[in-house]
């Protein structure tokens, strides 16, 4: 059985369901679909972004409001109100995301705990909004002259818009914009080295998640035709979190099974405790919440995750169509001036990483930067392609200064580099891995990946993925999730994902560690053949006599300054090189 006929399956159930349930179980549905649509927006924002957000429900509340007050008052249309309701938050949630998103660690949350009571106490104190006693009266939601006023005809349009919202945003987990969102979990400097704006990226998601928040609201509204503070409050944020968290914070569907377990568990649950104790009070939240730590023991990546390993993904749908990868850029004329450091520098406090290094490489060159463990190697690659600032000095590209450049704006001018401790995303497949590193050759934003108008280009990336992991051995992988490949097919995945950048100049970061001898030989006719095609490629390695046969030359760091230059030849008999890495000639 694939996902597709599962997804099927579910979308047939959805549609039957009010003909033959009972009122009461059409009401929870309704209910359900509307946490769903919020679920699904922090399923983005927090499961698959990893921004973590307690304040989803003020923009419900957001959504819920300006129809109740714009309906109510100035006797509006819904269908107005709607893009009204929409465009507010985008306001507010535009301002809100630039001030807390900034925040990290224990600070995010804490800021979207303290905005979403703010909220609350706004809609709650307003003379206007009814303060807590609310708005009533909502008028129905009409489509062609017929009243949507009864639950059975309401389900129809709450999961109308459910199942919409959730193609919505498989669409964009499944593009070029899904694959830098999935990469802001702690891998933002790798993302940023491909040309993302994660800054701007957690913006748009956190704008995104709200928008689907307050398009609820909107539905709440006209379902229940009145609207006061309380579902509006901390309280059903946190809720709304932990349905993301039960069905699974990184799939979409994750958000229908979450908000329906939470919904009935908590119904459940509210009917069988007090018949148990005997007392009244809130004890199926105690309840609910040992369910929940349970649950997250055995599953913690969620319900849906822990059975969708059951059930294969579609391979071929992720297959590329297109029969040509992006355009490629023209490489700069063989043997000009490529790159150019001057006395860099670079401290950590009173450690000095990198002292008054200065070197050059011409176009077309294979450059070996070798020296022992902690000479300062990787943190040239971290200085070149912005990752750190240097202290001092200068670094050239192609003409331009780039030491002060943002890493996605050096790797726009054509840098792509691999890292030394592998940086990928450890779940997603390989494919998916090397496409990201197509990100600045392709254009598509959040909205034509949500409206799937991105298949052409995202064909043209995934078959540039494809063929560049097959150029480094890894076309039995595509599929495999990267966290499964050994740790040297996954330095060659990097390589890979830096190769689908097109770069004009390639940094590799010990890449043939952990390889066995066949494996390094298949690199080395690699990184040859890369050559030949017009690539520059400065290469930081261990392997002595990997890097001598290789290498055009070679310049040797110790302490963080430069020790040496010259052919592999001239260093391989260089006393001052041997001692460094023998400890004494003698
Ligand atoms: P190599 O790659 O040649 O092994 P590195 O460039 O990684 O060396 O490290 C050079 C020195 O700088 C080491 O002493 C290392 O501990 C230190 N170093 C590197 N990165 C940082 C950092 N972000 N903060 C503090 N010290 C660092
Ligand atoms: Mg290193």
């Amino acid at each position: 059985m694939s996902r597709r006929v599962l997804t099927l399956a579910a979308v047939l159930l959805l549609l039957a369901a009010p003909l033959v349930l009972p009122e009461f179980y059409v009401t929870l549905l309704n209910y359900i679909g509307l946490s769903s649509i919020v679920a699904l927006g922090l399923v983005l924002l927090t499961g698959v972004g990893g921004q973590t957000s307690f304040g989803q429900a003020a923009f419900v509340g957001i959504g819920a409001y300006t129809t109740a007050l714009l309906a109510t008052r100035y006797g509006i249309s819904p269908w107005l109100t709607l893009p009204a309701g929409i465009a507010l938050t985008v306001v507010v949630a535009l301002f809100l995301g630039f001030i807390t998103l900034r925040l990290s660690g224990h600070y995010l949350p804490l800021a979207t705990i303290a905005w979403g009571i703010a909220i609350y106490y706004l809609l709650g104190n307003l003379e206007l909004l009814g303060k807590y006693s609310g708005i009533a009266e909502i008028p129905p939601l009409t489509l062609f002259g017929v009243a949507l006023a009864d639950g059975r005809t309401f389900y129809y349009v709450i999961w109308s818009v459910a199942l919409l919202a959730l193609f919505a945003v498989s669409n964009l987990l499944d593009s070029r914009c899904g694959r830098a969102i999935r990469a802001l979990k702690g891998r933002t400097t790798m993302a940023e080295c491909f040309g993302v704006n994660t800054a701007r990226l957690k913006i748009v998601i956190f704008v995104y998640a709200a928008v689907l928040a307050a398009l609820s609201g909107w539905l709440y509204a006209h379902f229940l035709r009145f609207v006061s503070p309380q579902p509006f409050g901390v309280n059903a944020s946190i809720d709304y979190l932990f349905m993301a968290v039960i069905g699974g914070s990184t799939e979409v569907w994750g958000a229908v099974i979450g908000a329906t377990v939470l919904t009935f568990l908590k119904q459940w649950l509210q009917e069988l405790l007090p018949k148990l104790t005997y007392e009244s009070g809130n004890f199926e939240i105690i309840a609910f919440g040992l369910l929940v730590i349970v649950m997250l023991h055995r599953a913690r990546d969620g319900l849906v995750p822990y059975f969708a390993r059951l059930v294969p993904a579609d391979r071929k749908r992720m297959l590329p169509v297109a029969s040509e990868p992006p355009p490629r850029r023209a490489q700069p004329q063989r043997g000009d001036l490529l790159l150019e450091l001057q006395g860099v520098a670079k401290r950590f406090g009173a450690l000095v990483a990198v002292k008054d290094l200065s070197f050059e490489m011409r176009s077309g060159e294979i450059l070996g930067l070798i020296g022992p463990n902690g000479a300062g190697k990787s943190t040239v690659f971290n200085l070149m392609t912005g990752v750190l600032a240097a202290d001092e000095g200068k670094i050239v590209f192609r003409g331009e200064r780039i030491e002060h450049l943002a890493p996605r704006d050096i790797a726009r001018r054509g840098i792509a580099r691999t890292f030394q401790h592998v940086n990928v995303l450890a779940s997603r497949s390989a494919l998916e891995n090397a496409a990201l590193g197509t990100h600045l050759r392709g254009r598509a934003g959040t909205l034509s990946a949500t409206l799937r108008f991105d298949r052409a280009e995202e064909a043209r990336s995934r078959h540039e993925a494809l063929s560049r992991l097959e150029a480094v051995g890894l076309r039995g992988h595509v599929f495999d999730a990267a966290s499964t490949l050994p740790l040297g097919s996954q330095r060659l995945l990097e390589v890979a994902r830096a190769l689908c950048a097109d770069p004009v100049l390639l940094l590799l970061d010990e890449p043939a560690a952990g390889l066995r001898h066949l494996e390094k030989k298949a690199l080395a006719d690699l990184i040859r053949s890369l050559r030949g095609s017009g690539l520059s490629i400065l290469l930081v390695e261990h392997d002595m006599d990997f890097i001598m046969g290789l290498v055009d030359r070679v310049v040797v760091m110790n302490f963080g300054e430069k020790l040496a230059e010259g052919s592999p030849r001239e260093i391989g008999t260089n006393p001052d090189v041997l001692e460094a890495y023998l400890g004494s000639v003698a």
